[in-house]
Formats: structure tokens, sequence, C-alpha cells
């Protein structure tokens, strides 16, 4: 039998790969991003209730009404959005089922999606799916930020999305209100969708505001953003997002979700709801976070890494130039086997695998791990 192969050059994605060799050598895990501590007991205690109350059959296909209706909440006291829960939000499964339903509804064949690169890898895989093609552009170096002039010269008749990701994995970059005036020139009289990946929204450093697409709505009346509890309440493993786009948008992404996965886990729906009433347990996010990152950075200083500074995310870059001269994914496989700890090499999120002898640290871990890791990494003489 012949399988043709609709991803022939796909593999395993750089996350479960180092996740998996991380256990396999019982290193410390700051390769994919996921928190090494507790949800807050109260939500927990929210999802017990749920279950307990017999809260355990199929979610209305869109979400829960009371969990739509407190993400419409959250967006007016953030962003001052006004959305229409019933028309406008839809619960995935996790951000990625929001990424790839946007880009499977909207996406047909031959249509040009721009993305930026280092980007997630989900991105281009989905685009291919969907017979679309995908247009990479390199941020700039040194701090990668998008070379707007290139992509106004790059649009043409066939350009049908941009993808945009801010707070950006894995640089930890963050959009400016000039990136999204300079994304609105290029727009303007034109058919382009943006797709906002807007997953590490609380997670912005120094006292930034989040340029979210829903602060534009002229932007967002061709947008569709997307989110994830996952990050905000350490809760990676429940993969619950959702895609807020407006209605005509909304309708066919829907389209898609239905036949996908149809509905997300209804206790865990019911739970968030209660849970985002208190918009604490969100806004606090950012200091908790920042904490972490100085305090992570600050104990890399005694080691051979060079870090790069991280304006959201949980993520840091570092370049290693002193230590051995390998290519970053055998250095990244390398630090794992002899020095314990675990990350991503950079070249997994460019097309053509560039390689900037930089890595990337995951910083959602417990203060412990995180100074057990930096003094594993320790200069050696
Ligand atoms: N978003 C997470 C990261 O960048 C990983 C998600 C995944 O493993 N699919 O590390």
């Amino acid at each position: 039998m012949t399988i043709r192969s609709k991803l022939p050059t796909v593999g395993t994605t750089i996350f479960t790969v180092m996740s998996r060799l991380a256990a396999e050598h019982g290193a410390i895990n700051l390769s994919q991003g996921f928190p090494n501590y507790e949800v807050d007991q109260r939500l927990k205690d929210l999802v017990n209730h749920y279950v307990q109350r017999g809260f355990n059959q199929y979610a209305p296909m869109t979400g829960v009404p009371e969990l739509r209706e407190a993400i419409a909440r959250k967006k007016e006291i953030v962003y001052g959005a006004s959305l229409d829960p019933d028309r406008e939000i839809t619960v995935t499964n996790g951000a990625t089922e929001a990424i790839y339903g946007a880009i499977a509804a909207l996406i047909h064949p031959g249509d040009e999606v721009i993305i930026f690169e280092p980007a997630y890898d989900s991105y281009g895989p989905a685009i291919r799916l969907s017979g679309g093609k995908v247009v990479p552009f390199r941020l700039l170096s040194p701090d990668y930020r998008i070379d707007w002039a290139a992509v106004r010269q790059r649009v043409t008749d066939r350009t049908r999305m941009i993808i945009i990701n801010s707070p950006h994995n894995p640089t930890g970059t963050t959009l400016k209100s000039a990136d999204l005036e300079a994304l609105r020139t290029i727009v303007a009289g034109t058919d382009i969708l943006i797709l906002s990946d807007e997953v590490y929204q609380h997670l912005i450093f120094d006292g930034e505001r989040h340029e979210s697409i829903l602060r534009y709505p002229d932007l967002y009346q061709r947008a569709i953003v997307t989110m994830s509890f996952g990050k905000t309440f350490h809760a990676t493993g429940w993969r619950i997002g959702y895609a807020i786009a407006p209605p005509v948008l909304t309708e066919e992404i829907r389209k898609v979700h239905q036949f996908n996965t149809f509905s997300i886990n209804r206790p865990l729906q019911h739970a968030l709801a209660d849970y985002l009433a208190e918009p604490d347990h969100y806004l606090q996010l950012a200091d908790f976070f920042q904490r972490k990152r100085d305090l992570f950075a600050a104990a890399m200083q005694d080691t051979p890494f060079e870090m790069l500074h991280s304006s959201g995310t949980y993520f840091m870059l570092a370049r290693y130039r002193d230590l051995p001269a390998l290519d970053d994914q055998a250095f990244a496989r390398w630090l794992t086997r002899e020095r314990g700890v675990a990350v991503i090499p950079m070249s997994s999120f460019y097309s053509d695998e560039t390689d900037e002898k930089i890595i990337r640290f995951c910083f959602a871990k417990t203060d412990d791990l995180l100074l057990e890791a930096a003094n594993q990494l320790k200069r050696r003489s």
C-alpha cells in the first residue's frame, strides 16, 4: 500500500521530542512551555464541583454560554472591547484548534499566508494542509522586529491572511501600536484577514500594554483572535482556548469546529466561567512571571549563556557562543544529556532551519527548579 503523505516533510514536533528526551535523561525540562507548579486549588475545587453536580454530557457546540459571557466581560474589562458572546466567541480545544480551525475554514488552495519567522510551529503545516502557500518573513535582527516595508512590497492579490503573534513565542518580543498602524495601512482596502495569536496576552512585562487586535475595532473586523486558558491559569493540560472573530468569520470557523472536536470539556468550562469572575486571577500574572523572568536571568549571569531580553511570554532566548560548536539541534540534545537541562533549539521555528546558535528556555517553573537549572549550567573552568 502506498501512503501519500499530506505533510511529507513534517516530523514529530520539537516540543514532544525535547520533553521525551528530558524524561529519558532525567533532565530539568525547560523546553516545552508548561508550568511545573499547581493550578489554584479554588479552580480545581470548581472543576470537582461541576463534575460532582453532573455537568458531564456534551457542552453546546460553541461553548457553554456562561463561559462565553465571562470571556466577553473579561475583554470589556481588559481591552474595552464589546463582543457578542453568541456570535463572536467560540470555545476550542486549546488555541491550537482555534488556529487550525481558522486556517482550515478560511484558506483556499493557492491562497498566500504571511507568517513571521521564527514562528510557532503549527502555523505552516495548518496552512499547507489547506493548500495554502506559506510566505515567511524573517524578523529583523537583533531584536526580532517586523520589517513592514518588506511586507508591503510582497503583498499580492493572492495574499489572504497575515498571522501575527504577540507576545511572541519563541522570541519574547511584543508588538507596539506602531506595528498595528503599519499593519493597518497594508490591509486597508484589501480582503486580507489577520490571524492574531495572543495566547500570552497576560504575560507582558515592565508595565507594557498588550496591543491586542481587540483594541483596534477596524482591524478586528477582519481578524480572528486566538487565546488560551492553559497559559493564563497554569493548566496547559486542560486544552481550553477560544477564537474571537466577527460574526461572519465566526460562522465559518464554527463549521469546521463542529466537525473537528464538536464541543469542549464541559465541567472545565463551567469552572473557568466562575473563576473568571475574579479579575485578579489574570491581572496578577504579569507580575508573577516578571519576577520569575528576573530571577532566572540573574541566576543565568554565572553561566556562559548570553541571555536575550524577554518582554513577554514565559520564554527567554539565549546565545551559547562559548559552548561546544554544535548546531542548535545538536546543542539542545547535548545540553539535555550532558548538563541535565532540556531546551528548544530555535531553528525549529524557521522553515529553512536557520541556525542562529540560539536556544529557548521556558521559565514557567518553580524558583527552586530555575535556580537548580542555572546552577547546572554554571561556567566550568
Ligand atoms: N506552546 C508550547 C511551547 O511553545 C508547546 C505546545 C505544544 O507542545 N504543542 O512550548
